[in-house]
């Protein structure tokens, strides 16, 4: 079984065992509302629908976003495009945290945040089909993390915290990022030992906008993720054949 550690943004200690919390299960944590776990921070990643959502919340397109709030870059182990916010270059805060430290983008905010204090990770299945429900309940998985915050204490069930960000609605389309950000980053490794410069930076790009960039935020995402992971999986498939394909070469 692959297993895909989500990473939330919270430095996790290693060796915590962190319990898994049921969707019935209550749990708690406290929070004054400082923003202080929106400050100096450079590890919010966006997944592309994190990033459609944003484009949503302001009308603009994906690129225009990505200008004004992020960075872009090729993940040093995944070999794939990564998009992160970019902290503020005066204060290192997120560009969204405002003076009075609130969210600005609050009912838009990525999964990362929307989850925190909350953990998630996925172990995936192959072969599994992220559309059913069962299958989604087997693979993903939350915890609670220790923020060490004071404040206002808040219980409530797992079901109850994650309806509050519309998690659950999303879950499907998650699972199927991780599914294919798996497989991808394997044949995209595999191809940049074979490719030449200029084609791994044509891959690079058309990963680039498959993943994030061809979106039109008037339109529904899931249906133009199908039809660009369908062009992408054209665009792997022609460099693949183009080059003698040894599988024992991915590693
Ligand atoms: S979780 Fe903690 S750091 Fe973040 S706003 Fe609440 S009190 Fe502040
Ligand atoms: S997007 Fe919102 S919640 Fe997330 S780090 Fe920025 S200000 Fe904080």
């Amino acid at each position: 079984m692959n297993q895909l550690k989500i990473d939330l943004g919270a430095q996790l200690p290693p060796g915590v065992d962190y319990p898994e919390i049921g969707l019935e299960d209550s749990f708690s944590f406290q929070c004054q509302g400082c923003g202080d776990c929106c400050r100096k921070r450079s590890d919010i990643v966006l997944s592309g629908y994190d990033l459609y959502r944003i484009c949503c919340r302001f009308a603009l397109p994906s690129q225009m976003v990505i200008d004004a709030f992020c960075q872009s870059y090729i993940g040093a182990a995944t070999r794939l495009p990564v998009i992160r916010l970019k902290p503020r270059r005066d204060n290192g805060n997120c560009p969204f945290l405002t003076a009075e430290s609130n969210c600005a983008i609050h009912s838009h905010k990525p999964l990362v945040c929307a989850l925190y204090p909350l953990g998630q990770s996925i172990d995936f299945e192959p072969g599994a089909d992220p559309s059913d429900p069962k299958i989604r309940r087997r693979c993903i998985h939350y915890f609670a993390q220790d923020t060490g915050c004071s404040g206002h204490r808040v219980t409530l069930t797992l079901r109850e915290y994650l309806d509050s960000f519309s998690i659950l609605e999303r879950e499907e389309l998650d699972l199927r990022w991780a599914r294919d950000c798996l497989a991808l980053s394997s044949r995209v490794r595999a191809l940049e030992k074979r490719l030449r410069p200029i084609e791994i930076k044509y891959l690079h790009r058309k990963t680039l906008r498959a993943l994030y960039l061809d979106y039109d935020f008037h339109e529904d995402f899931a249906p133009q993720y199908d039809r660009n992971i369908a062009q992408l999986e054209e665009t792997l498939c022609k460099l693949e054949g183009d080059k003698t394909y040894k599988k024992e070469d991915v590693t």
